[in-house]
């Protein structure tokens, strides 16, 4: 008896220890001498590792990001292939080509003091030098000695950077003059998980890092000032506005001044550096100082900037509630890059519109905080992020648009006509219609596709942006829009400052809504099949009105049939789909709600009835809310005129 307890009592924990969440953990020490006249740096990175998985490691990778700015590298020829790939003719008869407007040919046109450059000057673990093997934008590691499950070991590198030409997000000069836009700009430890490495080549594509602790210090000529992820440690050494007000500054002497920063519980570093720059800052809490670094141009667009700080202080409080609380004590908004690229703790923007502003500090909570592999989730990261910034610009555009004191009278009132022309726009209706016109193309990828193998830019995009916002507003349909919203809190509670999948996801959405979504995971990610439902008939019988509903597409959804009357009234006919084995709560009550038994997904047609005769009809509508991506919504209204 005793013998058996204890037995079952080890398989207990044995199990335990095996279905247990584990991550690797990093902490980066880097030193950086910045040479602004060759645009070369030389970097000192001490890396601790921790081994957190029960995985004996023989080898490790680095990613050297600015390899791929050189010509005939894997970006390169990649991008250069798909400027032969035609995706359509435009209205003068051009030939729309699927590459990257950002890239096209530029890198194979890079001179020798253009292109970017990591080189390796030594790597030693615990002291001892290791051997490594240069791979382009991967360095593969052969190690000495294995680092064993739960052990920690040290790495020490000496590398040798050259800043390439901005092609694609880091970079020097970009195309609004910012000298330096430091992005992907160390040697970075691969992310190790529980499907192994993820040794992803750069081909401009995603990111994936370790969760860690970042302390770098940053030596360059005094004239430039930096913006950087973390908490600029030594600010009263340094100035340019990050000093104490009340304490008097001590520069030290030299040509260079040393910035010294530091981020804790993140998983990428970056900075940006200019002579022009402008700082701005805001303490908006205890616990949070908003940044904002731009190059004045006397510009619409200073107007923007100037903007950032008074909208990110108004609409924070509305993030936080629908999305979970920003942890960090810093974010910066800083003119880089090209486009909007997020960061950990901060953004780097070109072409700065509000719009973009509110999408890359979204991306906050998705990637930064719930850090998702982008490669295989892109849709988790740039979905839910599209997803989320729509809402909180509809919340900007309906309680702030008119009242910020740093825009001029003439852009509120072009601002709030723009907001009264679309009142009447459905939020998402731009991701709705993308996904449409990918579902309809040949070139649809199923979402499960690794980020670097999708064949088009045109479907990767469509896929993670638009798709992927798609699937959390139709979440909403099927599962009810407050417990998606419920779903999204308990995601973030449970998952941040971790690598959450999309089975995590889905099991916290079904705890949440106690809906089986498995299917909406199997059809919607992992398949390219499509909703199509369409009113087939009407008919009275006994008294009743029946209608019969048509199953035509391949993917199965619960339906929201709504009835309207002549006399105004309203009736709403909900049908569960079979796999749900559940069904969303009520969400309008306004209207009546009739239920019925649950749609099998194996049968084509299904009829609901009601005692009001067809002559009473004025309108029959599946899903008037348009949250179900049905490809096919011309046979979804029926309008009965008498
Ligand atoms: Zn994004």
């Amino acid at each position: 008896m005793k013998k058996t307890i204890y037995s079952a009592v080890f398989l207990f924990i044995s199990l335990n220890v095996f279905s247990q969440y584990w991550q690797q953990k990093v902490k980066y020490t880097m030193d950086i001498d910045m040479n602004v006249q060759t645009n070369r740096f030389n970097g000192k990175q001490k890396l601790e590792y921790w081994n957190n998985s029960p995985d004996t490691l023989t080898r490790v990778f680095y990613h050297l990001y600015w390899n791929a700015f050189q010509p005939g590298s894997m970006m390169d020829t990649r991008s250069r292939r798909q400027g032969t790939v035609v995706l359509r003719t435009d209205s003068r008869g051009n030939d729309v080509v699927d590459w990257d407007s950002r890239l096209k040919d530029r890198i194979s046109k890079l001179n020798d003091d253009e292109v970017g450059y990591q080189k390796i000057l030594s790597l030693k673990m615990n002291g001892r030098p290791q051997k490594f093997n240069l791979l382009e934008t991967i360095l593969e590691v052969d190690l000495d000695k294995p680092i064993l499950p739960k052990s920690k070991v040290v790495f020490d590198m000496d590398f040798e950077t050259q800043v390439p030409v901005q092609i694609r997000r880091g970079g020097r000069n970009n195309a609004e003059g910012i000298l330096y836009s430091m992005s992907q700009w160390y040697p970075k430890m691969v992310e190790y998980d529980e499907d192994g490495w993820h040794p992803n080549p750069y081909i401009a594509r995603e990111f994936y890092g370790v969760w860690g602790d970042f302390d770098v210090t940053i030596s360059i000529d005094r004239k430039y000032m930096i913006a950087a992820t973390g908490v600029l440690e030594n600010a009263n050494q340094v100035g340019f506005g990050y000093e104490d007000k009340s304490v008097k500054l001590s520069v030290p002497a030299g040509n260079k001044i040393s910035w010294h920063f530091r981020g804790n519980n993140i998983h990428d570093f970056v900075w940006a550096a200019d002579t022009g720059y402008v700082h701005l800052s805001k303490k908006v809490r205890n616990d949070l100082t908003l940044h904002v670094f731009y190059k004045p141009r006397h510009s619409r667009s200073d107007s923007v900037w100037k903007n950032v700080l008074w909208t990110a202080e108004k609409i924070l409080p509305y993030m936080e509630e629908n999305f979970g609380k920003y942890p960090y004590p810093q974010y910066s908004f800083i003119q880089g890059g090209d486009g909007g690229m997020e960061y950990a703790m901060a953004t780097l923007l070109r072409g700065a519109n509000l719009g973009t502003v509110v999408h890359e500090w979204m991306h906050s909570w998705y990637q930064f905080l719930l850090a998702t592999n982008e490669s295989l989730y892109a849709w988790m990261d740039e979905g839910f992020t599209s997803w989320a910034s729509a809402r909180i610009m509809a919340y900007y555009n309906k309680t702030w648009a008119n009242k910020s004191p740093f825009i001029s009278e003439n852009e509120i009132k072009e601002n709030l006509q723009r907001i009264e022309e679309n009142k009447d726009k459905f939020i998402h209706s731009d991701s709705y219609d993308s996904y449409f016109n990918l579902a309809r193309s040949p070139l649809e990828e199923p979402m499960t596709t690794h980020a670097d193998h999708f064949n088009t830019n045109y479907a990767y995009g469509n896929a993670s942006y638009s798709k992927g916002a798609v699937f959390l507003e139709q979440l909403g349909y099927i599962a009810g829009a407050n417990v998606r919203d419920k779903i999204l809190l308990e995601y973030y509670r449970q998952w941040r400052f971790k690598h959450p999948d999309v089975d995590d996801f889905i099991r916290v959405a079904e705890k949440v809504s106690n809906i089986h979504l498995d299917w909406y995971k199997e059809y919607w990610v992992n398949s390219t099949k499509t909703i199509d439902y369409r009113i087939d008939s009407l008919w009275e019988e006994a008294g009743k009105t029946k209608i019969r509903l048509r199953r035509k597409g391949l993917m199965p959804m619960p339906v929201d049939l709504q009835l309207t009357f002549k006399d105004g009234s309203k009736e709403l006919h909900y049908v569960p789909m079979y796999l749900m084995f559940g069904k969303k709560p009520v969400e309008d009550a306004t209207i009546s709600r009739k239920d019925y038994e649950a749609w099998k997904w194996t049968h084509e047609t299904f009829v609901v009835e009601t005692t009001r005769r067809l002559a009473d009809f004025t309108l029959v509508e599946i899903d008037p809310s348009q949250r179900m991506a049905d490809i096919e919504r011309r046979n979804n209204k029926l309008e009965l005129k008498w």
